[in-house]
């Protein structure tokens, strides 16, 4: 699970995150969703531990990770704009975080060819991240990131970069891997439709605060205020 708890962040006098709670349950998949300035990757980078924030407190599977430097917290992270080494094939990108824990090799190619599988990129093991198009590459960072098996995924626009056919077909792609394996998961997005589709719960964020939380259904039928209201608006 993931439990922040009033956390407030500023940048000099500006005020990027204000009195900030929420809880992710185990293997739900939670919707941060907002408009741009709002403060999704700030709260996403302090729940990562990139970013401390000035006051509260962030609690991963029921233990205080604030001061817990982020290689530690057992985080998996994903962004809009893919990191992949580009010097290094598909199936050694996915590696890597085993590699650097010095698994065994046989344990590696196991769980490599398993993810590969699990993000339909068996056939892309030995090619290079730059032969690969724009929605496989986020696929190829997803596997990385759950290489490691994090108790928790952060997912930061992830297919933001991307035209909305593939957006689409990524979103429905998203949501089933996730039914197979369940981990904890917040995706950020500023895309109504998307975080309506893909999430089990909706948090709206703006300026800094929370508007709303609930189900996808809640928020979108009982709007808790005008913000919320005209932000959903009518959804095409
Ligand atoms: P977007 O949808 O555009 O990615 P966001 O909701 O992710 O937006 P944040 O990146 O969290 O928004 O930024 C929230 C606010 O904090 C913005 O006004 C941003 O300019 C400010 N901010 C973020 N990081 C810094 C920083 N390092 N220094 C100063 N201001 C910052
Ligand atoms: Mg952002």
């Amino acid at each position: 699970s993931i439990e922040v708890n009033s956390v407030g962040k500023r940048f000099g006098t500006f005020v990027a995150l204000d009195d900030v709670s929420l809880t992710v349950a185990d293997g739900r998949l939670t919707a941060l969703l907002g408009p741009s300035g709002g403060g999704k990757s700030t709260l996403l980078r302090i729940i990562g531990g990139l970013e401390q924030p000035d006051t509260g407190t962030v609690r991963i599977n029921g233990t205080d990770a604030t001061r817990i430097p982020p290689q530690r917290r057992n985080v998996g992270f994903v962004f809009q704009h893919y990191a992949a080494f580009k010097h290094l094939s598909v199936y050694r990108n996915v590696a890597f975080g085993l590699e650097i824990r010095k698994r065994p090799k046989a344990e590696i190619r196991e769980r490599v060819h398993e993810l590969l599988a699990l993000v339909h990129l068996e056939q892309f093991a030995d090619r290079l991240p730059e032969q690969l198009s724009g929605g496989q590459r986020q696929r190829m960072a997803l596997a990385r990131a759950l290489a490691v098996e994090p108790s928790v995924l952060l997912l930061d626009e992830p297919f933001g970069a991307l035209d909305a056919q593939v957006r689409k077909e990524l979103r429905d792609w998203l949501r089933r891997l996730h039914d197979e394996v369940h981990v904890t998961t917040i995706f950020v997005t500023h895309d109504q439709e998307e975080a309506l589709e893909v999430a089990d719960e909706l948090v709206v964020i703006n300026h800094g605060r929370i508007e709303q939380v609930g189900s996808p259904a809640e928020v979108y039928d009982k709007p808790a205020n005008d913000f919320v209201m005209s932000f959903l608006g009518p959804v095409t």
